[in-house]
């Protein structure tokens, strides 16, 4: 709709007496501005009469001559809110005529049906913003809250340009097409343009991180045949690397627009970012494609988007995240492009399958012609045994090892696997007292769960209810933080330890520093959860190498022993199984018109390809990077 539309319904609505002095687009919402808040509450149903009228979301502000001063309004506020909410930080906003509120118990801040929201509003015209602050200290959640609260008048410029630029007339365009630019019959750079007549979207940008060689670590962003300024908008399913570890790139080289993401991937995704800038550095000895500033770029133009939230992107594309049930505040995208020309869902690492931490993939969409589904698990022999069975194998090994006083590595991604892994034996510790065996857990794991622990309506009810509830299982008394410990000192002696350390595929990071520790002796073991790149350490060892080669700090590439026992614990991916990627299918309402396999080695997502085709009896495909398929 356009923006003069959108005015002119907004004036119709809103009585005369609440005294509008602004209506302007701001990113995906629409703000009013109006003098008198008590005259706008006193129709309750008003807010959702806007948002129906204009399809968008509609935020009210009191104008900034009407607020009241930030001190006083400090004090008010305080005054209104019970101490037992556990308030953190107070800050205001002035440029948005905001006030964000951190608080443990965040509930405790908005009150029965958010009439506690409405009290500070009406008092102090301040609109508040309530944020959960985690159980346990984090920096990045800090730092990108600080962020996001400076710097307010060049984010509301930013946001107010972008919500101009998508409330223009729809226009129609002849013609739809996706370009794969990066993770088709492969899994690392996750990449993928759709382009119209009109628009420009990029759905992933990531890198693989296996591997340092930049002909197969990043995505072919110079095959777009555009300047990255021309992209009108960046979408990022979730906060792996694979999938977003190149989008800060995409700011050093000249892209000023949005990246869009849940709240929770917006965090991971700054978080594992600037870990791998020192990753980088220090495990590849190669410089980073892009620096710290680059980062800070790209959160600053980071508009989080909730699950199930219809949003307009473009003048012509709404786009929707739903739930992918992968990672904490993993999606798949579903994108309606013009009036009902097309449908695509781009599901990103899917697990459609039952974990400890979220609920399975959601399979319900609007409407559905064509779907791009991942394939890591998609071959024939890809079925894993059941989740029961998975975790009384790994006890099996874990206390196997403990037996003989040797240490375990757990290789695990910082997200995801480790959250999933740390649940599993904060469980079974606390239904075997015995079982007093410390579990460290070291680089970014810490930090990763305490995002999570800000988050807990992403999460399953069961998690959510312990974390509410003061008892987080990320915070259990075997967990140890490694952090200020000698690693040696942890793995030397012959008292048995269990690590959890990223990255997953030993590809640097702490866990290869274990590796090298631990690697000699027999009595320790190491298990893989996770799925391991083909290019990829993790890899060759998991096949069975004996020896493998490791650079050196002196440069030199020496041969490392592997004499410690090496197991696979199969059914704590994140990913589905083969037998799990049919179901999902199965399940999808709509069944799509056309199935793209992709985020698979190449025989796999090949394979895939023709058992979905043959179930479906629908056109199936496994496409190759820098391949294209017109939609329309
Ligand atoms: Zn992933
Ligand atoms: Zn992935």
């Amino acid at each position: 709709m356009h923006h003069k539309d959108i005015v002119k319904k907004i004036t119709e609505l809103m009585p005369a007496e609440c005294g509008v002095t602004k209506v302007e687009p701001e990113g995906l919402a629409v703000v009013v501005y109006i003098k008198n808040i008590d005259a706008f509450y006193k129709n309750t149903s008003l807010i959702k009469e806007l948002a129906n009228a204009i399809k968008k979301k509609v935020l009210i502000r009191v104008d900034p001559k009407n607020l009241m001063p930030i001190e006083e309004a400090k004090k008010e506020i305080e005054g209104l809110i019970s101490q037992e909410a556990g308030i953190k930080k107070i800050m205001f906003v002035p440029e948005m005529s905001e006030v964000r509120i951190e608080a443990i118990k965040s509930g405790l801040v908005i009150g029965k049906g958010g009439s506690l929201l409405k009290e500070i509003m009406t008092k102090t015209g301040w609109a508040p913003i309530v944020l959960r602050a985690p159980t346990m200290p984090s920096v990045t959640l800090d730092g990108v809250r600080k962020i996001n609260a400076t710097g307010a008048e060049e984010r509301k410029k930013f946001l107010v340009d972008i919500g101009k630029k998508i409330c223009q007339p729809t226009p129609s365009s002849d013609w739809i097409r996706t370009v794969a630019l990066g993770g088709f019959k492969e899994v690392g750079r996750s990449c993928m343009l759709l382009q119209t007549q009109h628009s420009k979207v990029l759905i992933d940008c990531g890198v693989n991180t296996a591997t340092s060689d930049p002909a197969k670590a990043y995505p072919y962003l110079n095959m777009l045949g555009f300047s990255l300024k021309e992209l009108d908008a960046v979408v990022i399913s979730h906060g792996h690397m694979d999938h977003m570890g190149f989008v800060p790139y995409l700011y050093a080289y000249g892209y000023e627009g949005p990246v869009y993401c849940t709240p929770p991937t917006r965090d991971i995704m700054v978080l594992l970012q600037q870990d791998y800038i020192n990753l980088c550095k220090k495990s590849f000895g190669v410089e980073p494609i892009y620096s710290k500033k680059d980062i800070q770029k790209e959160l600053k133009k980071t508009i989080t988007v909730d699950y199930n939230e219809v949003v307009d992107i473009t003048p012509e594309i709404k786009m929707t995240l739903y739930n992918a049930g992968h990672i904490i505040g993993s999606a798949s995208v579903h994108l309606h492009i013009g009036e009902g020309a097309h449908n695509l869902v781009y599901t990103g690492d899917i697990k459609f399958g039952f974990t400890k931490l979220f609920e399975p993939a959601n399979t319900k969409f609007p409407r559905l012609e064509t779907l791009y589904i991942e394939s890591t698990y998609g071959g024939r022999n890809d079925l894993t045994i059941n989740r029961f069975e998975s975790e009384n194998r790994l006890m099996d090994i874990i206390t196997q090892t403990v037996e003989k006083r040797g240490s375990v590595l757990i290789p695990v991604f910082a997200v995801g696997r480790s959250q999933e892994i740390l649940l599993v034996l904060e469980e079974y510790a606390r239904k075997h007292p015995e079982f007093n065996v410390p579990i460290y857990i070291d680089g970014m794991i810490l930090e990763a769960s305490a995002i999570h622990t800000a988050y807990p309506e992403y999460m399953r009810e069961q998690v959510q209810r312990r974390i509410l509830s003061d008892r987080s299982p990320f915070e259990s008394p075997l967990i140890k933080v490694a952090k200020g410990i000698d690693r040696e000192t942890i793995v030397g002696g012959d008292q048995p330890a269990i690590i959890l350390a990223p990255s997953g595929m030993l590809a640097g990071g702490p866990s290869l520093e274990y590796l090298k520790l631990m690697a000699s002796e027999e009595k320790n073991t190491l298990i893989f959860v996770g799925y391991q790149s083909s290019v990829s350490l993790g890899h060759k060892i998991q096949r069975g190498a004996k020896e493998v080669p490791l650079m050196g700090d002196d440069g030199r590439t020496k041969m490392m022993d592997i004499n410690m026992r090496v197991e696979t614990a199969e059914g704590f991916s994140g990913h589905s199984d083969r037998a799990q990627l049919m179901a999902y299918l199965r399940n999808l309402r709509p069944g799509p018109e056309r199935v793209v396999t992709m985020h698979g080695d190449l025989n796999k997502t090949e394979d895939f390809a023709r058992s979905v085709g043959m179930m479906l009896r629908k056109e199936s495909r496994a496409l190759a990077d820098l391949e294209s398929i017109r939609l329309r």
